[in-house]
């Protein structure tokens, strides 16, 4: 079998998705063993779920913030502006905090008549554990949806090159 993109050249490895014959520097091309099309398929789903996070956690957590930075601005005993701050940045990082502990502690499903007392349990350690660990998974999440994007954006500048004649 030869490489589907460069036909005199004898194919070293098959795309892992499609199955089609890939030379050496085809192979080389990306981090794993895959073709073009298949690649910029990966690679365009990825965008999806980027523009899903920006737009239904970072972007809900804009607006957590500016609310609980006014609520704590206008009705709160301390004038401080950076009091305001921090506590609108705190509310902003709990639902991180939720998600992340969910990941690490498992989730359980609420029951009002059936949770027992280590649901309880459960549930009250995660909620502190994303008060004191929300602020830092928030940017954690935010480095690494910039650091998706840019290798989404090697990605399609890689797709254009011809690693063979170029
Ligand atoms: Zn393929
Ligand atoms: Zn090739």
């Amino acid at each position: 079998m030869n490489c589907f993109y460069h036909p005199d050249s004898p194919s070293v490895a098959a795309c892992i998705d499609c199955g089609k014959g890939l030379c050496q520097p085809c192979t080389a091309k990306f981090s794993i063993a895959i073709c073009n099309d298949c690649n910029a398929k990966r690679n365009q789903k990825d965008k999806v779920t980027m523009i899903n996070i920006l737009l239904k956690k970072i972007l809900p957590s804009i607006v957590l913030f500016i609310v609980a930075f006014l609520f704590m601005h206008k009705t709160g005993s301390y004038s401080n502006i950076y009091v305001s701050i921090i506590f609108g940045y705190i509310v902003m990082s709990i639902p991180w905090g939720w998600s992340r502990t969910g990941d690490m502690l498992g989730r359980r499903r609420f029951s009002f008549l059936r949770s027992g007392f280590l649901d309880w349990c459960h549930w009250s350690l995660r909620i502190s554990l994303s008060f004191l660990l929300g602020f830092v998974f928030f940017p954690l999440e935010v480095i690494k949806l910039i650091r998706a994007a840019k290798d989404s954006k090697k990605i399609d500048e890689a797709i254009e090159r011809d690693p063979v004649n170029n």
